[in-house]
C-alpha cells in the first residue's frame, strides 16, 4: 500500500483532477491511500469568510461563499457525466453552501470567531474536493471509496493546530482504511482536517495535508509516501526567489526535516517525522509533470561530498536581546530565560549567547509582550522586529570545516544579525533583516549550486 496526497493546485480545476486521476491509475496496483488538499485559494477563501463574518462585512463573506460554490459547480458539470450522480453532488455543495451562511450568521451576530468555528469553516474546503474527486474516478471506471477524515484523524481540541493523537487514529484507520484497501478500494479522503475525541471539526495546521498523509502512511506501514505538489520536488532554494534552483534529486530524512522545519513550503515541518519512525521513503513530485522522478526523501543519501543541499528562510522573525543585568551569566541564567519561554509555550527558533547576553530567535509574538515584562524582571530585554531567518541545510556541512568561511564571504554587503549552527550540524542558520532576504538566499545560491564543480558529485544529487 502506498500513500498518495495531492496538494491544493494539483486538485485546482478539472483538468489537474484528470491528471490525479491518471497518477493514481499508474499506481493502482500499489493500492493507493489518496489525499486530498483544498483547491488552490479555498482555504484562504473560507478563513476569510470567518473574519469578514466576526467583523460585520456580511456581504463580503456571501459573495465568497457564491464563489466557492460555483467553483466547485463548475467542476461537477466538467467532471461528471452522469445525472445521478452530479445532481448528488451539486445539492451537496447546495448543503454546505447553507451551512457555511449559518455559520458565518452565527459569528456576525457574536461579532467574533471561536477557535472552533474557524475550524469547522476551514474544513469545507477539504470536504468539497475530495467529495467530487471521489466520485470522478467512479466516472472514470476507477473502483474508489470516499472515506472522511473525521472518521480517523482524531486529535486534542488544539483548534487550528490540533494534534492528532496516534494510538486512537492508529486503531480507526487500521479499522476502517485496511479493509477497504485490501478490497481493491481506491480511498480518497481530506488532508488537514480531523476530529476531536468529542466530534468537533478540527484542523491540523495550514498546510497539514502533507502530515495528515505522512501520519496514516506511517500509522499504516505504506510502501512509500507521495507529495504531489506544483514543483518538481525539493529545489536548492525557494524557486519564487531563485528562478535558476535546481531539483534535488535525493536527500536524508534530517535534511528535509530542517529544511520544512525553516520554513521551505513545499513540505509541513512535521511531514517527515513519522516516516522517519517507520523509514518509510518520501517522494515529492510534480502533478503538472508527473514523468519526472521528483525527490526521494530517505534515511541516508550516502553521498559524503555534497556540502549544502539548499537554503530554507522563514519570515516574520523577531529577535529578542536579553542581557543580564549582573553583567555576567550566572549559571542559571539560561534556565530563568527558558523558563519564561516554557511558561508562554514560545519556541526559540534559534539561539546566540555571549558572556553577557543571550539572543532568541522567535516567530509567535502572541506572548510577547508577557515575555519581555517577566524576563525584565532579571535582566535587561529588548526587541528588534521585522527579521528573517536563513538556513542552509546539508548533512554533510558537519564535515566541511570551509562551509561557513564560504557562506559568510557570499555576504559581503547583507548585515547578519545573529550567526547559530544547528546542534544537529547538519544545518547553519543566521538572522537577518527582511528586507535583505531576496538578495541573501540569491547570493548564497549562486556561491552554493551555480557551479556545477563545486561540490563533489553534484549531478548525481542535483538536476
Ligand atoms: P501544495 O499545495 O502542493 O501543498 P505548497 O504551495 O504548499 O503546495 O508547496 C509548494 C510550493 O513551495 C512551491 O510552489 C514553491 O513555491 C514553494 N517552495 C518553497 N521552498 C521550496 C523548495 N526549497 N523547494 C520546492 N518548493 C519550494
Ligand atoms: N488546505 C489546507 C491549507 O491550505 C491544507 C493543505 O493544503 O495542506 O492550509
Ligand atoms: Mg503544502
Amino acid at each position: 500500500m502506498i500513500v498518495m496526497k495531492f496538494g491544493g493546485t494539483s486538485v485546482e480545476d478539472s483538468a489537474a483532477i484528470r491528471r490525479l486521476i491518471e497518477i493514481v491509475d499508474s499506481e493502482l496496483p500499489r493500492r493507493p491511500i489518496v489525499f486530498v488538499s483544498a483547491c488552490a485559494g479555498v482555504t484562504n477563501q473560507l478563513l476569510k469568510i470567518a473574519d469578514f463574518s466576526a467583523t460585520g462585512k456580511k456581504d463580503q463573506a456571501n459573495d465568497l461563499i457564491a464563489a466557492i460554490r460555483s467553483r466547485h459547480e463548475k467542476l461537477v458539470d466538467e467532471l461528471i457525466g452522469a445525472e445521478l450522480p452530479k445532481n448528488y453532488l451539486k445539492g451537496k455543495i447546495s448543503v454546505y453552501a447553507h451551512e457555511l451562511k449559518n455559520l458565518s450568521q452565527a459569528i456576525s451576530v457574536l461579532g467574533e470567531v471561536t477557535g472552533r468555528s474557524r475550524d469547522t469553516i476551514a474544513s469545507y474546503g477539504e470536504r468539497l474536493s475530495s467529495m467530487i474527486i471521489a466520485q470522478a474516478m467512479e466516472e472514470s471506471s476507477m473502483k474508489s471509496m470516499f472515506v472522511d477524515a473525521r472518521e480517523f484523524m482524531i486529535t486534542d481540541d488544539n483548534y487550528s493546530n490540533a494534534v492528532p493523537l496516534f494510538d486512537i487514529v492508529e486503531e480507526k484507520s487500521k479499522k476502517l482504511l485496511l479493509p477497504l484497501v485490501r478490497d481493491g478500494y481506491v480511498v480518497v479522503t481530506q488532508g488537514f482536517i480531523g476530529s476531536s475525541e468529542n466530534g468537533i471539526t478540527t484542523t491540523i495546521g495550514r498546510g497539514g495535508s502533507d502530515y495528515s498523509a505522512s501520519i496514516v502512511g506511517s500509522l499504516l506501514d505504506a510502501e512509500e509516501i507521495q507529495i504531489w505538489t506544483d514543483v518538481d520536488g525539493v529545489l536548492t532554494a525557494d524557486p519564487s526567489i531563485v528562478k535558476g534552483a535546481r531539483r534535488i534529486k535525493k536527500m536524508s530524512f534530517n535534511e528535509a526535516s530542517e529544511l520544512a522545519y525553516f520554513g521551505a513550503r513545499v513540505l509541513h515541518p512535521k511531514t517527515i517525522l513519522p516516516a522517519i519512525d517507520k523509514s518509510i521513503p518520501v517522494y515529492v513530485r510534480n502533478s503538472r509533470n508527473p514523468s519526472y522522478n521528483g525527490t526521494l526523501i530517505t534515511k541516508g543519501d550516502g553521498n559524503k561530498e555534497c556540502v549544502a543541499k539548499s537554503i530554507a528562510y522563514k519570515e516574520r522573525i523577531t529577535l529578542l536581546n536579553i542581557e543580564s543585568s549582573r553583567m555576567f551569566l550566572a549559571p542559571n541564567f539560561l534556565e530563568a530565560v527558558f523558563s519564561v519561554f516554557s511558561k508562554y509555550q514560545t519556541i526559540a527558533h534559534a539561539v546566540a549567547t555571549s558572556e553577557v547576553s543571550v539572543t532568541i530567535a522567535i516567530e509567535d509574538t502572541t506572548h510577547l509582550e508577557e515575555l519581555k515584562r517577566d524576563i525584565s524582571e532579571f535582566a535587561e530585554v529588548s526587541e528588534s522586529a521585522g527579521k528573517a531567518i536563513v538556513c542552509i541545510v546539508g548533512e554533510n556541512i558537519r564535515y566541511s570545516p570551509g562551509v561557513v568561511g564560504r557562506i559568510f564571504s557570499a555576504l559581503k554587503e547583507v548585515r547578519v544579525n545573529m550567526i547559530s549552527q544547528g546542534a544537529s550540524e547538519i544545518n547553519v542558520g543566521f538572522v537577518v533583516d527582511e528586507k535583505d532576504i531576496g538578495q541573501t538566499v540569491q547570493m548564497l545560491h549562486e556561491e552554493l549550486f551555480a557551479d556545477a564543480g563545486s561540490q563533489g558529485s553534484f549531478h548525481e544529487i542535483f538536476d
